[in-house]
């Protein structure tokens, strides 16, 4: 998925992908926040590595440069504060330790993500960290994990088995909290908060599969190509100021013998869900529950999916491996298709 402002123009836009992209290979292998400097139209930017992912900030208006530099730190203080690799971080800790306090930042994502694993009706689950490091989906190591194990893990987990009593939260054994299906939606909304703070007049910031939309006006958002990947589009849809964030089986994944193990895993069988879908965009007015809905409404299917979709007041774009392509009705008139070879679905 990728965003551009409107008024920007085509050429515009390109130069600031190409460079954003030249940009991002640096910050790969130095994993540190790259200024990438001034950019026509007053608009600057910023791009960093975090999340385990690539992070870019657009932004016009005064002290923009200062202002893309200050969405990127945000990202940062977030990632400390949930990410499950840095062992100080409260989920770090509670992973750990079983039991442990958190801070109202973190329990706030806590609640939501529940919300959402409760509506699904624990399609969304993020207590799936032991099953996702289990399955350690990697295209350069396309292994399966045992059958026994896979079954093992996914029957330990289970949202309703964690404990919260003020503030303090207990897992179950063999339990891994994972905020890998929200941190990037909510590392948006924190974003949203902090350029609130400050006197930008539009911004576009993508936390990899999550963006946020900040300003009057429209922006197009293209649907990435599934069987292309990243800056190559099936699809644009025109958008207001907002959320959007994109799950699919081309993000991460392996393939062996003819089938895809991708990373969206099914709490039931504790495998990669298949059932014909190829990714799933979900527009929201909350960064976490864009991304967050975006993992749920592809783990429930076409039909459950969209519902949920609708239930929450979310628009989204639904792409299958037979290359159909369903849209909530308010996106109709708003999405156009831009590949040859995929269609609307029929009504
Ligand atoms: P990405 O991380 O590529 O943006 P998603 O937002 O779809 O993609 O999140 C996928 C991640 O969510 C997985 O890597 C895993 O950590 C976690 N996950 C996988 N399956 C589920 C599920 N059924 N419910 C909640 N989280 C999940
Ligand atoms: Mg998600």
């Amino acid at each position: 998925m990728f965003a551009q402002f409107d008024e920007g123009g085509d050429n515009l836009s390109e130069a600031v992908k190409k460079i954003v992209i030249a940009a991002c290979a640096v910050a790969v292998c130095a994993a540190a926040i790259v200024i990438i400097g001034t950019l026509p139209d007053g608009e600057h930017s910023a791009t960093g590595f975090m999340m385990d992912t690539a992070v870019t900030a657009r932004v016009t208006g005064k002290n923009a440069q200062q202002t893309a530099e200050g969405a990127l730190e945000a990202v940062s203080d977030l990632e400390r504060l949930i990410s499950r690799t840095v062992d100080s971080s409260d989920v770090g800790r509670l992973n750990s330790k079983r039991t442990a306090e958190l801070s109202p930042p973190t329990l706030e994502i806590l609640e939501q993500s529940l919300e959402v694993c409760r509506r699904s009706g624990g399609a969304f689950d993020i207590t799936l960290g032991s099953l996702s490091g289990l399955w350690d989906v990697n295209a350069d190591n396309p292994v399966l994990p045992a059958s026994a194990e896979v079954a093992r893990l996914a029957n330990a987990a289970g949202y309703e088995k964690i404990a919260i009593n003020e503030g303090v939260v207990s897992l179950p054994q063999t339990v891994l909290l994972d905020f890998g299906a929200v941190g990037k939606g909510a590392a948006c909304d924190k974003i949203k908060a902090y350029l609130q703070t400050t006197q930008t007049s539009r911004a576009v910031i993508s936390v990899g599969g999550s963006i946020l939309l900040y300003g009057k006006g429209d922006f197009t958002v293209g649907i990435s190509s599934p069987e292309r990947g990243g800056a190559d589009y099936i699809a644009t849809v025109k958008m207001s100021e907002g959320f959007v964030s994109t799950s699919g089986t081309y993000e991460r994944y392996f393939d062996l013998d003819g089938v895809r193990y991708h990373h969206i895993l099914s709490p039931e069988t504790g495998y990669p869900i298949q059932n014909g879908l190829v990714s799933v965009t979900v527009i929201a007015d909350n960064g976490l529950i864009s991304d967050a809905l975006s993992t749920a409404c592809f783990v429930l299917g076409l039909e459950d999916g969209m519902r949920l979709a609708e239930e929450y007041g979310c628009e989204a774009v639904l792409v299958t491996a037979d290359k159909s392509v369903y849209v909530t009705d308010a996106l109709r008139g708003k999405t156009e298709i831009v590949d040859g070879s995929y269609s609307f679905a029929k009504a």
